[in-house]
């Protein structure tokens, strides 16, 4: 990029991106009266326009059929998520068949690992990220011991090197390469939540496979953010969140990816519910369980309609606005908020340089004041987020971000210094 620091470049910048009308589609919090500079998509996303229309004709078919919605609501309870499946696909690069749209993250990890964490043989070790979110820490030490294992034996940590914030993907392989006969699963955050690092999923897929174990992934602050070829790239399992990148509104319904591979065997350990039965059989209340092909095999409960409706509007405008397109305005747009923030002495970006090693978040370490610093932004209708120790990580988000917002932002970060 030709590089000059105006309002009016970056300005120009927004003239010129074909995705801009993208920012028409969501609702933004104000402050003073004025739309936020919201930089927090990467924690909970916006409201898309759509959203309230979608529930609101839920209610409307809830309060006109009953339980008879089932199967006359516009768009049938029934089968609701074969409304979602396809679109939530294409995002992570996955068959239709390889993707259900259930629960919330936490309770598909758990349910994931049920069928992929298997110690029975002498292969009884994971490999995860030593920052990793508090949430897959937990779930993974839980399933480690309910195995009867001790998890300080069984759970390895990836750290950085000394001296450095991310993890470098040789270290990562010769801790595969260095387990490789104990080992059960590497199971890493996509994009790690902390640092903004994005893991080499096909090289480390590829080295876990070599040696025998299972990649599944944590793709909470991935999907939506990055281009994923989940099938191509062989990842055993995946599960993310939709209220991030995904914009589907606090506690939404969540998704699974279930490689073809393992998801037509139906002998495959696994937890159920009758939602995960063979559709066709769903309502005849037979008693034993035929796992459905594919990833619906895992599901559980009934569809949690609300939530799915509004999910259904952001998977729409992925789906318009297209992944490939997306990704590229993304890399423009951080690498312009880069190159602003990179002329701040006071500040620290610990998030990778390299476009391919990050999706579209910074995490930045403020030298001098921080927490005053965070508030000051705040103060001034930017919304970015705070993580404890020192971190505040801004995501310009390229399906409603501006150039403009992330001029805006560095030029409030250097005031705040002035
Ligand atoms: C956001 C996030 C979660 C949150 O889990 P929920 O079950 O949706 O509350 C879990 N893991 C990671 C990596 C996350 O980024």
């Amino acid at each position: 990029m030709n590089f000059n620091n105006t309002i009016e470049l970056a300005q120009s910048l927004d003239q010129a991106d074909e995705l801009k009308s993208y920012r028409d589609q969501f609702i933004f919090p104000q402050h003073s009266g004025k739309d936020t500079y919201y930089f927090t998509g990467n924690s909970l996303g916006l409201q898309p326009r759509k959203a309230q229309q979608y529930i609101l004709e839920e209610l409307e078919d809830w309060g006109k059929y009953g339980v008879e919605g089932h199967f006359l609501a516009r768009r049938n309870w029934f089968g609701y998520h074969h409304f979602l499946t396809d679109k939530a696909a294409k995002i992570v690069g996955a068959k239709t068949a390889e993707v259900a749209v259930m629960n919330t993250l936490s309770v598909n990890l758990n349910l994931l690992m049920v069928s992929f964490y298997r110690p029975v043989t002498k292969r009884t070790k994971i490999i995860m990220e030593a920052a990793a979110f508090p949430s897959d820490h937990y779930a993974v030490q839980q399933q480690v011991r309910f195995h009867g294992l001790n998890p300080s034996e069984h759970i390895i940590l990836l750290h950085p090197r000394d001296g450095e914030y991310c993890i470098r993907t040789e270290d990562i392989l010769a801790q595969i390469e260095e387990n490789k006969d104990g080992l059960a699963l590497v199971m890493l955050g996509g994009v790690n939540y902390y640092t903004g690092q994005f893991f080499d999923l096909q090289t480390i897929t590829e080295k876990v496979h070599q040696v025998g174990a299972i990649a599944g992934y944590d793709l909470a602050h991935a999907a939506g953010n990055i281009v994923l070829k989940l099938h191509d790239w062989n990842v055993d399992f995946a599960c993310w969140c939709s209220y991030k990148y995904l914009n589907s509104g606090p506690g939404g319904v969540a998704s699974i990816f279930v490689h073809e591979k393992h998801g037509n065997n139906p002998d495959l350990p696994r937890f159920a519910g009758w939602w995960g039965n063979e559709e066709k059989d769903r309502f005849l209340m037979k008693s034993e369980f035929i796992p459905a092909i594919g990833a619906n095999g895992w599901q559980q409960s009934n569809a949690q309609i609300f939530s799915m409706a509004a999910h259904l509007a952001s998977l729409e405008l992925f789906e318009a606005a297209g992944m490939d397109k997306l990704r590229h305005k993304s890399e423009t747009l951080t690498g312009y908020l880069e190159q602003l923030i990179h002329y701040i002495p006071q500040i620290k970006i610990i998030t990778p340089t390299a476009p391919n090693e990050r999706g579209c978040q910074l995490s930045l370490i403020a030298l001098d004041r921080p927490k005053d610093l965070f508030k000051f932004l705040q103060n001034h209708g930017i919304i970015t987020d705070w993580r404890e120790p020192d971190v505040i990580r801004v995501a310009p988000v390229p399906m409603y971000n501006r150039f403009e917002d992330c001029w805006i932002l560095a030029e409030s970060i250097k005031e705040f210094y002035s």
